[in-house]
């Protein structure tokens, strides 16, 4: 097969791994900067350029596309599927998961489990809001954070009206939840492809921080997952719609609960941490489904 990866770069661990795999397992396969691919929009016959050159026949394209290029990324993994070439990762899917908010209500109408959550952009009732989700301790999260970046644990009830104040003033989205204690600083990333969890870590947050992301300091650790967490997370991927995705489940006292869903998860920490070959999965994954025409608009929403 022709297996391509958008990417921005070659150099990256998960986007190296990828194709390390592909060629072990016998493919042709390349990087190509997704923002250099420049496509036709208005004739029937839709086409990719990639630095002056049609690209050659593609079977399967694998999207790994960073929070940053989110618009222009899914708007390239769609001209591909135009052309019928098959994407693991449909754009669509990445684009459902990229909204939290959407993502969020999307899980909750499929009754998977998530802390508590409450929603605003701006609202005279902070009161009410801190309520919604059983008071203080709780936690804040700008919608549009990554890596810990913006999510703050306020735990008084004083330290969350200053906190939502602050962000209402600055007109930004934000996510207010229940805090989840009994985690202890730490969350579960399952690797998912297709309807199994290949890989787990578990991620312990450093000490004095509550906040796990490897970017804060956390350190990453083999994990066994239960039954329950293991239909979670195959619960929560299907849900967007994505073959291949990275859940993060917290562990609270009454079951799972997902906190995200990643569609271009990193390879990195999970291979690291879990010693499975998870790019080789991916590929493998890839042979076994990889069809003309085969990507469809599939999940809700
Ligand atoms: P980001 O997208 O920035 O990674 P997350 O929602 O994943 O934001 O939050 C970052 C980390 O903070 C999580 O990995 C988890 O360790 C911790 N965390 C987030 N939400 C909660 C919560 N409701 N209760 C307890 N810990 C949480
Ligand atoms: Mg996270």
């Amino acid at each position: 097969m022709n297996i391509v990866i958008l990417s921005r770069s070659r150099k990256l661990y998960s986007t190296r791994r990828l194709l390390e795999a592909a060629h072990t397992r016998g493919h042709e396969s390349s990087v190509i900067d997704t923002l250099r691919c420049y496509m036709n929009m208005a004739t029937a016959k839709p086409s990719i350029r990639y630095r002056g050159e049609p690209l050659p026949p593609v079977d399967a394209v694998i999207p790994r596309i960073g929070a940053s290029i989110t618009f222009y990324g899914t708007a390239v993994v769609r001209q591909f599927e135009m052309m019928g070439v098959y994407a693991v990762n449909e754009s669509v899917a990445i684009a459902r998961s990229r909204d939290k908010l959407r993502s969020m209500q999307l899980l909750a109408r499929r009754d998977i489990g998530m802390p508590v959550t409450g929603f605003a952009h701006t609202t005279d009732d902070i009161p009410g809001l801190i309520d919604m989700v059983g008071g203080a301790p709780l936690v804040v999260k700008l919608l549009e954070g990554t890596q810990g970046v913006g999510v703050v644990l306020c735990e008084t009830r004083k330290a969350a009206e200053s906190v939502m104040e602050a962000f209402f003033g600055i007109d930004v989205n934000i996510m207010v939840q229940e805090y989840i204690e009994e985690a202890g600083g730490a969350d579960v990333r399952c690797f998912v492809i297709g309807d199994k969890v290949v890989a787990a870590m578990r991620r312990q947050a450093a000490p004095g921080e509550f906040r796990s992301n490897l970017h804060r300091g956390g350190s990453a650790h083999a994990a066994k997952i239960s039954p329950a967490e293991r239909r979670t997370a195959v619960a929560a991927a299907k849900t967007m719609g994505l073959n291949i995705a990275g859940v993060d489940l917290i562990r609270s006292n009454h079951g799972p609960l997902v906190l995200e869903v990643n569609s271009s998860p990193g390879l990195e920490g999970i291979e690291e941490a879990s010693g499975i070959d998870v790019a080789d999965r991916v590929i493998e994954f890839i042979e076994r489904n990889a069809r003309q025409g085969r990507t469809r608009t599939r999940g809700t929403g």
